[in-house]
């Protein structure tokens, strides 16, 4: 029976998410030595992961209010983000876990601490993932590489053209693209993309642990702007002001040069360079 079985997995039950979900807690938990080697002592998330299982702790942090999981701070000083919930649920292996909502939060909170994604599918395929037959010629069990930033856009593109027309006529806030802002923060890198900043290498992170830079639309979406990259780009508090309270002959000038840069940028992005 089940419980004879027991021992070595004692805590790796099935909470409703079968044998990868067994897999996926097992992958937290072998994590835990490296945490506290890097002076970390992930009680609060052991507890959690005890009480609601692997999975289920991951989609609470992921959808909790804070905007980083319990020790994402603490991992991202460190330099351990590999180490972190966002990282695991990234594997290409456990994404069937997850929502695509709960995905592209953690993309976002990895990507917007500079941590490159690449990573992710640099990590060791692990052998019960490994296909047990040979599968010429692509390498076994080898993850499909992340989503580049042009297939990102597309993808919002066509999910943007089946949204009903209707639900942005009856709503009178503009909707934005989540996607859309978090791929082109990842394209700046978090920092500001005015050339002519003033302050160039601003960078501050604020206490939700994301970088202190806004997303902008070059045209504002109430004046026809597009909400799509090709219209964003990310400045800092001081660029963002003086773009929207500066005096008339600057922002002209301002916003002229940010059209050319969110270009430029879009397409050097789709371009992959
Ligand atoms: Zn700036």
């Amino acid at each position: 029976s089940a419980h004879a079985a027991g021992g070595v997995r004692e805590m790796a039950r099935d909470d409703g998410y079968g044998e990868l979900g067994k897999r996926f807690e097992e992958y937290l938990l072998a994590g835990i030595p490296a945490l506290k080697k890097a002076g970390y002592n992930p009680i609060a998330f052991l507890g959690m992961i005890k009480t609601s299982g692997g999975v289920s702790t991951a989609k609470k942090l992921l959808a909790s209010a804070e905007d980083t999981s319990y020790g994402f701070a603490k991992l991202w000083e460190k330099k351990k983000l590999d180490a972190s919930v966002e990282f695991a649920v990234c594997l290409p292996w456990f994404r069937e876990l997850f929502t695509e909502e709960e995905l592209d939060r953690a993309e976002f909170r990895l990507t917007e601490h500079h941590f490159d994604l690449d990573q992710v599918h640099a990590a060791p395929v692990p052998d019960w993932c490994a296909a047990p037959t040979p599968e010429p010629p692509r390498a076994a069990g080898r993850p499909a590489a992340a989503p580049t930033y042009r297939q990102r856009v597309e993808a919002e593109e066509a999910a943007q053209r089946a949204r009903p027309a209707t639900i942005t006529a009856l709503t009178t806030d503009v909707v934005r693209s989540t996607v859309f802002r978090s791929l082109v923060l990842q394209r700046a890198g978090g920092r500001c993309e005015n050339p002519r900043c003033g302050h160039p290498g601003f960078h501050v992170i604020g206490r939700n642990e994301m970088p202190i830079v806004e997303v902008d639309h070059v045209h504002g979406l109430k004046e026809g702007g597009p909400d799509h990259p090709v219209n964003m780009v990310v400045l800092c508090p001081n660029c963002h002001a003086v773009k929207t309270r500066g005096q008339d002959t600057a922002v002209t000038e301002l916003r002229k040069l940010l059209a050319g840069i969110a270009q430029q940028r879009h397409e050097a992005a789709m371009a992959g360079a």
